[in-house]
């Protein structure tokens, strides 16, 4: 499985987290099954420019400038909070996580093999595309539907400036020729330059996966071109078409608006979680960002709000003290559910297309029927709590990867209480560089404590 990971020129904000979240899941349960799944995701740190259509600066080089660092500083500042944010939710890491820039010959010799078939052409230092050539004899367009004749009908429309060397302004830069000021630069057959930005996936997805691989996925916005060049390249440099399976995840909204920068929406997941944002009543907890986003179907836009946040926090709340409330059931000789009928229901919301708001839904059937026994309305079998024993957390922790972050609060919590008596005590005795010292070392640690009125509390720094 190939996912297509982040341009890592800026600290992750909320759309970012939807596509690991998803495939995570998705790795999962295919590892559950049995399958032997090797997860690919890249980081793109070349090549990716401001404007899709070949035009502009490249991203990375861009930001470089702005905070004037080397363009591998800003590469690993970013990926860096990529993953903070991202093990946060507790996803998986990839198998292997492969950069563009440490791929640059693989990319050359790919970008070699397309020229030899007659389907890429050098113009100026730069190489690109040749898209009505290969329309000749494949069809540009398979993927995302679109019509290359309506394509050419859209692009003589738009300015063509900057696009001169192209045959045609459809085409897209396989290599790029560097300007003498450019930073990220490689030597290639076509002189000094950098690799477009699609390349890197076709020459890296089929590195670690083969030329033909199961499953290619990404969010629904590279479907068009990215993914499309993708195949193009593909079968252009081999003749094959790379993957069986193209899964793309849809994009998020906020308030039922898409995020962008002048509606000053765009959330970052660091501010999601610390609440640190205009748009948000508070910080919600990374469980909440992902049990809220298993509430829609990859597929479908997902709209944030403070309201369907709090709703989501609440729903898993709810699911995890069914779990612990299933601990202390005791059985009886009959009970009025069919967990068989149930734990297919829910395998089959998986395997439809992995719906995970019928699956979430199911899980709900199950935590109702164990709040009724606990309530003492009806009754539940030997077999039935064994049963719900063992998928409840399957379900839960295994294939959603949802951990009980609640717990774990309370186990800060109860431990900090426990420092804070000890260091009380030292104050009683007059020990006040014991009290000090734990104050101090606290502090270090990223705790504050006060002392006031209602006696000693913390925070976290
Ligand atoms: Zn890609």
């Amino acid at each position: 499985m190939y996912v297509c990971g982040p341009t890592v020129y800026g600290h992750p904000h909320l759309g970012h987290s939807r596509g690991p979240i998803f495939f995570d899941f998705v790795f999962r349960y295919l590892t559950y099954l049995g399958y032997k799944v090797r997860y690919v995701k890249n980081i793109t740190d070349v090549g990716h420019l401001l404007n899709d259509a070949d035009a502009g600066d490249d991203k990375i080089q861009t930001q470089a400038k702005l905070d004037k660092l080397e363009p591998m500083e800003v590469v690993q500042k970013y990926t860096e909070s990529y993953h903070d944010a991202l093990r946060k939710l507790n996803l998986n890491p990839p198998s292997i996580e492969p950069r563009a820039t440490g791929h640059i010959l693989e990319q050359i010799d790919m970008v070699k093999k397309i020229i030899e078939n007659g389907f890429a052409y050098e113009s100026n230092g730069s190489v690109y595309f040749d898209v009505l050539k290969y329309n000749e004899s494949h069809d540009y367009g398979e993927l995302s539907g679109r019509k290359l004749e309506d394509l050419i009908a859209g692009s003589s429309a738009r300015s063509l400036e900057g696009q001169e060397e192209k045959r045609n302004p459809n085409d897209f830069a396989l290599w790029k020729k560097a300007e003498a000021n450019h930073l990220m630069k490689w030597e290639s057959p076509w002189g000094m330059g950098f690799p477009g930005w699609h390349i890197e996936c076709s020459a890296m997805s089929s590195k670690y996966l083969g030329e033909e691989f199961d499953i290619h996925g990404g969010g629904l916005d590279l479907l068009f071109p990215h993914h499309e060049s993708e195949i193009a390249q593909s079968k252009a440099c081999n003749g094959r078409q790379p993957a069986k399976y193209w899964m793309h995840n849809n994009m998020i909204t906020i308030n039922g608006q898409k995020m962008a920068k002048s509606l000053n929406n765009g959330i970052l997941m660091h501010d999601f979680y610390s609440g640190n944002h205009p748009l948000l009543e508070k910080g919600y907890a990374p469980m909440t960002l992902k049990f809220f986003q298993y509430q829609t179907h990859y597929r479908s836009t997902m709209d944030f709000s403070n309201e369907a946040l709090q709703a989501s926090e609440k729903g898993l709340a709810r699911l995890f003290n069914g779990i612990e409330t299933l601990q202390g059931i005791k059985p009886t000789n009959s009970g009025s559910f069919n967990v068989e009928e149930w734990k297919n229901a829910c395998f089959n919301a998986i395997n439809d297309d992995f719906n995970t708001p019928i699956l979430i839904a199911h899980l709900f059937e199950a935590i109702k029927y164990i709040n009724s026994v606990n309530d003492g309305h009806t009754t539940m079998d030997q077999n039935t709590l064994i049963a719900l024993q063992e998928m409840l957390p399957l379900f839960v922790g295994d294939l959603l990867g949802l951990v009980n972050d609640k717990e774990e609060g309370n186990a800060e919590a109860d431990l900090m209480q426990l420092i804070i008596d000890l260091r009380n005590g030292a104050k009683e005795n007059k020990d006040y560089a014991t009290s000090d010292k734990i104050r101090d070392a606290l502090n270090e640690i990223g705790f504050t404590i006060k002392d006031g009125k209602e006696g000693t509390t913390y925070s976290k720094n």
